[in-house]
């Protein structure tokens, strides 16, 4: 492994233009921050953005091969970087194709449904709509989840009742061995927003492991089984699901729910009930509108990760000492803390 203290021995060993050959661009100290939903968070040393996906299998191949560990950043929806920021190669998913297929016609059974191919770069949202507008029901729960396929599938997103689990059919991903594989919705082991390919779930104190760049499996497509359904009343639903979210969740940079509910209760509802809506730490603030939500109004440069994780704690203690409720962390760790 490339020691990550020396960055000329790195840099002189990694060929950093190499990936120029395939099309990739290779940054060096990008700032992160803009690219998640928290905007909060330093810079990845290196830094790639890829827009296809056949981009993607070659990076994460080339990688491998230079013994150069890497992040994949979807969305920056699930996940809190440290103001260190991030050793290794951040690769930036953007490839955002989606399309709608007929069953393949080599099915021997009969096959009401319809698919729906994305890349894993794709806006889930975005590919939720898609399949509204065209009449097509089980992804309408997703119009308004942040992120993109990759990090629903990896994480088995979900809102409204629905979740990846319930649709997801197959998925193409890179795996240890640089090899690409179709996984089927059991290879997943799917559980309460976690899947086999979800890294760093254990919690200590808390909060949980952080994540390092590394050398895990890629997501590369999804292919998501739905049924045709009437067009009105899928929009109908569809559109309900977002209006619901615009009235209970605050519209600022946040890291969307911060704890995971406790059985039986609501994060929400004890964090309010320990009267700490507004509570705040340096520009990190549980917000007056959600109060699982710790939101950063001033956006990129006013909140640090440092804040968050203090703010994070200060809840945490306060809600254990009124109620001997130990919440945990919903979202990622990554990077450098
Ligand atoms: C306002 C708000 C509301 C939210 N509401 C919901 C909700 O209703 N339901 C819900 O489930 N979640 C919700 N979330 C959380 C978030 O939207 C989901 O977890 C989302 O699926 C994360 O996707 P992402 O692309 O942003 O992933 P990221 O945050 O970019 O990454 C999350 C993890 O997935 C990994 N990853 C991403 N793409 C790939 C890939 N292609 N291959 C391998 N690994 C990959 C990353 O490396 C990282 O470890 C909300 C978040 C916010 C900010």
């Amino acid at each position: 492994m490339i020691a990550a203290a020396d960055p000329v021995v790195q840099e002189s060993a990694l060929a950093l233009d190499a990936p120029a050959k395939f099309g990739v661009q290779i940054e060096r100290a990008v700032p992160l921050a803009a690219m998640t939903t928290m905007r909060v968070g330093g810079a990845a040393d290196y830094f790639a953005t890829v827009t296809q996906t056949h981009h993607l299998l070659k990076l994460v191949r080339w990688a491998r091969a230079v013994d150069l560990p890497y992040l994949i950043l979807g969305g920056g929806s699930n996940i809190l970087i440290s103001d260190r920021g991030v050793r290794g190669l951040v690769i930036h998913n953007r490839c955002r194709h989606v399309r709608i297929d007929a069953p393949p016609c080599c099915n021997v059974v009969h096959d009401d449904g319809m698919y729906l191919m994305a890349e894993s770069g794709a806006a889930m949202a975005g590919a939720a709509r898609t399949s509204v507008r065209a009449g097509l029901t089980g992804l309408e729960w997703a119009v308004s989840v942040p992120g993109t396929v990759g990090g629903a599938v990896v994480g088995n997103a979900g809102a409204h009742g629905g979740e990846v689990k319930d649709c997801l059919h197959t998925a193409l991903l890179v795996d240890a061995a640089g090899e690409v594989q179709e996984y089927t919705n059991a290879d997943f082991a799917y559980a309460y927003r976690t899947s086999s390919l979800k890294q760093n779930r254990h919690q200590e104190n808390g909060l949980p492991q952080p994540l390092r760049a590394g050398f895990g499996p890629v997501l590369l497509s999804a292919n998501f089984r739905l049924l045709p359904a009437n067009v009105d009343e899928v929009t109908a639903r569809a559109d309900g699901f977002l209006g619901h979210r615009r009235r209970t969740q605050p519209v600022e940079a946040s890291l969307g729910s911060t704890f995971v509910n406790p059985p039986g209760d609501y994060a929400g509802r004890l964090i309010e009930a320990a009267g700490l809506k507004g509570a705040c730490v340096g520009g990190a603030v549980v917000s007056e509108l959600h109060a699982n939500f710790i939101t950063n109004p001033g956006g990129v440069g006013h909140a640090t990760a440092q804040d968050v994780i203090d703010l994070i704690q200060m809840i945490r203690t306060t809600v254990l000492t009124d109620f001997g409720v130990s919440l945990d962390v919903e979202v990622q760790l990554v990077g450098e803390w």
